[in-house]
């Protein structure tokens, strides 16, 4: 964690830095923090085969991959190019390159399916699981984008990494899972977590309650208040992938003041938010940004 200065000046705001977009497992990003946990459990109940789905873009997979590999595991996914039923495909985030080119490295055994809905992609997921299982392998199955309530607990526990002292955390968020640990860790304190979707979908206030709602069961503690997931859907741009002027113009800001590159699908719509948001007075004082990572989308390409 370190501070901005040319920004801080600029944005008028004490601002800061979480670079979990430097963390370990093939390039960094949030995901590393969530297999830490997912992965203890997958080898605790003797797998030898990991299973599971998300984009061809996926941050996800590609920290799957890596982590698979330092374990002696096999690594099954289903990725379908362009699961996201709100974005017009034409305009859909490209699906050649980037991640998907470093997941052959990991040796991660991609079956890639039709473009359909996250449900169907899941459902596949399934059989494939299903089909392992029937060959004798012994399968540990992870969700989508891995959130689950211990990928919550990975981000309790990197809340406490940054202790007291911030009026406000801004982090993209999509599956949820970052925005609701941190949210859990600075519950009753001054510090406040605002949450920049990357995805145009308003329902996913409410997956995020339910998150919040199956850790605190889990975890013996109090559920969020629906009050205190701040979520924005502002800076989604044209769609999941798809960077809107205000991203691109918050990626060069940030890699001209501070070099430091942002990526388009999560992180520079996260600092778009966060530069509208301190515009509008609603975000001041002592803010830090949670840079998740996803650099390799930077490298993304139409095939
Ligand atoms: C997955 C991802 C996010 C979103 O994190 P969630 O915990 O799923 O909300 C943000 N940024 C990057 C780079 C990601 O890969």
């Amino acid at each position: 964690m370190h501070r901005l200065d040319r920004l801080s000046l600029q944005l008028g705001i004490d601002f800061w830095m979480k670079r979990d977009d430097l963390t370990g497992f093939a390039g960094g990003g949030n995901k590393g923090r969530k297999l830490e946990y997912l992965m203890a459990e997958a080898q605790a109940s003797g797998a030898t085969a990991v299973v599971s789905c998300g984009a061809s873009q996926s941050n996800f997979i590609r920290q799957l991959g890596a982590a698979c590999a330092v374990l002696g595991m096999r690594c099954i996914v289903a990725t379908m190019d362009s699961p996201y039923e709100t974005v017009d495909r034409r305009i859909a985030a490209p699906a050649e390159g980037g991640n998907a080119y470093l997941d052959r490295w990991f040796g991660i055994e991609r079956h890639r399916v039709p473009d359909g809905t996250w449900e169907e992609l899941e459902t596949r997921a399934g059989a494939l699981a299903a089909l392992l299982e029937s060959e004798g392998e012994s399968v540990f199955r992870i969700p989508l984008g891995g959130s689950s309530v211990l990928a919550v607990q990975a981000f309790v526990d990197a809340g406490r990494e940054v202790g007291a002292g911030f009026d406000w955390i801004v982090t993209a968020s999509s599956s949820g899972s970052t925005q609701v640990g941190l949210g859990h860790a600075f519950q009753g304190t001054e510090t406040k977590i605002y949450g920049i979707s990357a995805d145009p979908e308003p329902e996913i206030v409410d997956d995020l309650v339910e998150l919040s709602a199956r850790y605190a069961e889990w975890a013996g503690v109090p559920a969020l208040p629906r009050s205190d997931i701040r979520f924005s859907l502002d800076f989604v741009g044209p769609g999941y992938g798809v960077p809107g002027h205000d991203t691109e113009h918050a990626r060069e800001l940030m890699s001209r003041r501070e070099g430091i590159l942002l990526d388009p699908v999560y992180s520079g719509k996260a600092f778009a938010g966060l530069v509208g948001l301190v515009g509008s007075g609603e975000i001041s004082g002592r803010v830090l940004f949670w840079h998740t990572g996803g650099l390799p989308a930077l490298f993304a390409r139409q095939s």
